[in-house]
């Protein structure tokens, strides 16, 4: 059995309250690795270890490019390890290895793209309006950084989208992965400290949200929070962060649509949508888990879903042909179940699946049918809350105006996704649906340089591409007077 402790100030520390917590294997049922219990004395600790760092002149009086150097040198590392982050992500998160392989590796991008960028932040001279006054801005990095993560994906996106451009903007930072999948990002710090960065500029500690996440958040010397997870906690922590005017970003949930009008590429859609919804058994904040499909189409579309979600594999996440692997977490799974009952009791019909799997590939007590309701209207919970699992809810419509209607009926904005084969159409959608990524004949593509991040109750700021490393920087504006001279004091400048 392993046992993890929290990573400080280039150490390995045991926690302060000596205790630990299991981590387990969603697909075997069993407890792999023991973890840290964390508490404030620990919280404590690695903000201090990281404000240290922040203000000493290894890391203060390091050039932007060498920055840049060390984020680039830690995407070469990432790419030798890929394999071993990918598998040790689905023994601790179940998520699949024909989908991991893949995304390890291109984990690196956010490193090497940050890495880049760092020496590329640039402020301005200003056309001053003062005689004889000259102004400029300069960017500066905020100082230590908390982020904290979700279970669904921690290193692979949550971690790379907030630690590359808050290292490349000069920060230091104290990670706090998911209570339920801390290895990977712990495994990483040691990838950190290969790469070359000084103690103390990038720390991890574990344990639950209110147990260490909440002292983190509260600590005075924290500038900045980068969180991802659910709309409630990210609410308690935008609360906390209130009382101290302290910045956030807020990745949260969705209830994305998937729109799809008649003239679609019929099969695009249909593949489309079953990976909007029952990739990574639907733990994905960007799960197209509304489909809203033109009523003349609606019959045969559901037919061609049954029989491609009917038809997936489901089991052994190890195994490169699984489609759907299991639950990650016991309470994601019995809200999962509660949802589908849910949605029984409100009048939606059940046509494909609707109870947990335990057929061939199955161990564990951790998996759900890939589940389909149709008969389903907007105002249903299952159509308005987030289940973060494998249940698509089936809404018909009939004009482009209703779509956006519906589509846009939501407190959530994360994303939308269209299919249609009209140009005009695609365009008058994009513009009109409320989030922050619309994918058009197309569903789940992300990329570094591409901006991501919620409209609405789907959160706060941006990660990935150019403009979020300003989510990390702060500007400031410098005036310089030319000539001095003893201006009148009692009017401004
Ligand atoms: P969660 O909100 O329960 O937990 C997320 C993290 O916050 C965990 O590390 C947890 O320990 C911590 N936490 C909880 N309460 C806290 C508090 N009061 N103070 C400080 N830390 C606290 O979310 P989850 O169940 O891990 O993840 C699923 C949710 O995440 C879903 O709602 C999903 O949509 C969302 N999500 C959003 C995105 C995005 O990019 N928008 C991506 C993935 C997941």
């Amino acid at each position: 059995m392993k046992t993890y402790n929290h990573y400080i100030n280039g150490a390995w520390i045991e926690p302060a309250s000596g205790k630990y917590f299991d981590t387990e294997n969603p697909y075997t049922g069993e407890v792999w690795a023991k973890i840290a219990r964390g508490t404030s004395e620990d919280a404590d600790k690695a903000v201090k270890a990281a404000k240290a760092a922040f203000e000493s002149s290894d890391w203060a009086d390091m050039r932007p490019t060498q920055r840049g150097k060390l984020l680039v040198r830690l995407a070469e590392i990432i790419e030798r390890e890929s394999q071993r982050l990918g598998e040790l992500e689905v023994q601790d998160n179940g998520k699949l290895i024909a989908e991991m392989g893949g995304q390890t590796k291109y984990l690196a991008e956010w490193y090497r793209y940050y890495g880049g960028l760092a020496d590329k932040v640039e402020g301005a001279v200003l056309p001053s309006d003062k005689p004889g006054i000259f102004n400029f801005t300069r960017y500066e990095p905020m100082g230590v950084i908390g982020m904290i993560t979700a279970w669904n994906s921690p290193l692979l996106l949550f971690l790379a989208w907030k630690l590359a451009p808050a290292l490349a903007a000069g920060n230091t930072a104290v990670i706090k992965p998911s209570e339920f999948t801390s290895a990977s990002s712990l495994e990483f710090m040691e990838l950190i400290k290969e790469a070359g960065f000084p103690d103390g500029v990038v720390n991890c500690i574990t344990g639950m949200g209110l147990e260490v996440g909440q002292p983190m958040v509260e600590h005075p010397d924290l500038a900045k929070v980068a969180f991802t997870g659910s709309d409630f906690a990210g609410q308690k922590i935008y609360e906390t962060a209130a009382k101290k005017i302290m910045p956030v970003t807020l990745e949260l949930g969705g209830k994305s649509p998937n729109i799809v009008f008649e003239d679609a590429d019929f099969e695009a859609a249909v593949m489309g949508v079953i990976s909007g919804i029952f990739a990574a058994t639907g733990q994905t904040c960007i799960a197209g888990s509304r489909l809203l499909v033109q009523r003349s189409v609606h019959d045969k579309f559901v037919k061609r879903l049954i029989e491609v979600a009917g038809g997936a594999k489901i089991g052994n996440p190890m195994s490169m042909d699984t489609h759907v692997g299991p639950v990650t977490t016991q309470p994601q799974y019995e809200k999962i179940l509660h949802y589908i009952k849910v949605a029984k009791e409100d009048g939606a019909v059940c046509v494909l699946g609707g109870k947990p799997y335990t057929g061939e590939g199955a161990r564990g007590n951790r998996f759900v049918e890939p589940t389909i309701f149709t008969g389903v209207s907007n105002d249903m919970r299952i159509a308005q809350e987030e289940v973060f699992g494998p249940i698509l809810s089936v809404i018909p419509f009939d004009t482009e105006e209703e779509a956006i209607e519906i589509g846009n009926d939501i407190v959530f904005g994360l994303a939308a996704g269209v299919w249609t084969s009209d140009i005009g159409r695609a365009l008058r959608m994009s513009e009109k649906l409320k989030a922050g990524t619309i994918w058009i004949n197309t569903y789940r593509a992300v990329s570094f340089m591409s901006p991501f991040g919620g409209y609405k109750r789907s959160g706060q700021g941006r990660e990935s591409g150019q403009e979020s490393i300003k989510e990390f920087l702060q500007v400031k504006s410098v005036w310089i007077a030319q000539e001095t001279t003893a201006a009148n004091p009692f009017i401004m400048r």
